[in-house]
């Protein structure tokens, strides 16, 4: 798939231009453990596919959208969270916090966590 030059932090890790620590990739998506965990298990799950967010997002992501959260759900399984549990954590925009102008999911688990409003930028 077309891994088009944008020009954030994740569009260098998919290009292998900057390391990451994998935990999943095929031709559509790529997992890796974040820099800065949250927690005891704490992965992003990003598409190849530049999209900057959900508000950019359109009818043409329609199915990556949808294998996205169902390969986070495996991806979740493969991290070994899936008896435990998990948050998936999505920003979108400045009052966000989101730093990084790619679509992502942040898969947190291997404790119990705090609530929601436990801050994770
Ligand atoms: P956001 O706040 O945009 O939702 O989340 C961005 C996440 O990307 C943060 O949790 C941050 O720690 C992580 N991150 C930023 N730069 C890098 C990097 O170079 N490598 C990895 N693995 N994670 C990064």
């Amino acid at each position: 798939m077309k891994t088009d030059s944008n020009d954030t932090i994740f569009g260098k890790i998919i290009r292998g231009e900057i390391p990451c620590n994998k935990a999943y990739e095929d031709e559509k998506i790529l997992a890796f453990h974040d820099i800065a965990p949250q927690a005891p298990v704490h992965v992003l799950v990003i598409p190849k596919k530049h999209i900057e967010d959900l508000r950019s997002a359109s009818t043409e992501d329609v199915e990556l959208l949808g294998y996205l959260n169902l390969k986070i759900g495996e991806i979740a399984e493969g991290l070994g969270l899936k008896e435990g549990g998990y948050r998936v954590i999505q920003n979108n925009g400045p009052d966000s916090g989101q730093e990084v102008p790619h679509l992502h999911f942040h898969i947190l688990g291997g404790e119990t966590l705090g609530p929601l409003n436990h801050s994770v930028t």
